[in-house]
């Protein structure tokens, strides 16, 4: 148990934390305003027990296979765990995703939202779901436009297995602070916009190792942390 406190990730959760509450404090935040997801995909089930031993309970995966496994092996775990699906959702996997997470970050399409809201349990809470918004990066073909916010947002508040919560995004990669911020600040002008419409929304999921601090700066409510706390990963061994 001593062992398992002192372990590197729990000192890197902990590092995350401070890092979390000193940048929430010079922005007139609370730290209690941002989430911290820890993004857990490719990391092994003994990675995560010791991200919970140090009291994290909230994880991201973006593969649909390998996070049904996670959940699965921490199924009895109390407190519950709550996953979250940040990865591309591909309409065969839909039902996966519907009946193992908590939440999915990666919603853009109608399709796949009449899918998840199907196929969610009866017996299960509503699934809890974010538009994934491409603000920045054109390469990408996972996301919507943010004129195409409204309706997309619209369609998902009249199914009953869905909840909407807010928005997400994953910004094109720019190491330049002033220009992270410039795009986060654009998604939460957007998210603000869309609270009128939806006052129940309360997430704008945002934010990596390399972009935390601006997007905290921008309004951020959830961070989706994975090297920081993880270290770095290593995809070969997956293939
Ligand atoms: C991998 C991933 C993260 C975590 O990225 P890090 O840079 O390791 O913190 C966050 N969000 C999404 C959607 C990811 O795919």
């Amino acid at each position: 148990m001593n062992q398992l406190q002192h372990s590197a990730i729990a000192e890197n959760l902990q590092h995350v934390r401070e890092r979390i509450a000193s940048i929430a404090a010079l922005c007139e935040r609370t730290p209690e305003e941002v989430t911290l997801l820890a993004v857990s995909k490719t990391k092994p089930a003994s990675a995560i027990e010791e991200a919970i031993a140090a009291g994290q309970l909230a994880f991201g995966e973006n593969y649909v296979q390998e996070g049904v496994e996670k959940v699965a092996a921490f199924a009895d775990h109390q407190p519950p765990l709550v996953w979250h699906f940040i990865g591309p959702l591909q309409s065969n996997k839909s039902r996966l995703v519907a009946e193992n997470f908590d939440w999915c970050h990666t919603l853009d399409r109608l399709k796949i939202a009449q899918r998840l809201n199907e196929q969610r349990p009866q017996n299960k809470p509503p699934l809890q779901v974010l538009i994934q918004v491409n603000i920045s990066d054109e390469q990408s073909k996972s996301g919507i436009t943010l004129a195409e916010v409204p309706q997309l947002a619209a369609e998902i508040a009249a199914m009953p297995q869905l909840r909407l919560r807010g928005l997400m995004a994953i910004p094109a990669a720019e190491s330049d602070y002033q220009r992270q911020l410039a795009v986060f600040q654009q998604m939460a002008a957007a998210f603000k916009q869309l609270q009128q419409s939806y006052p129940q929304i309360d997430t704008l999921s945002m934010g990596m190792t390399d972009d935390m601090p601006a997007a905290i700066a921008a309004g951020s409510t959830m961070v989706r942390i994975g090297t920081a706390i993880f270290g770095a990963r290593d995809y070969a061994a997956k293939v």
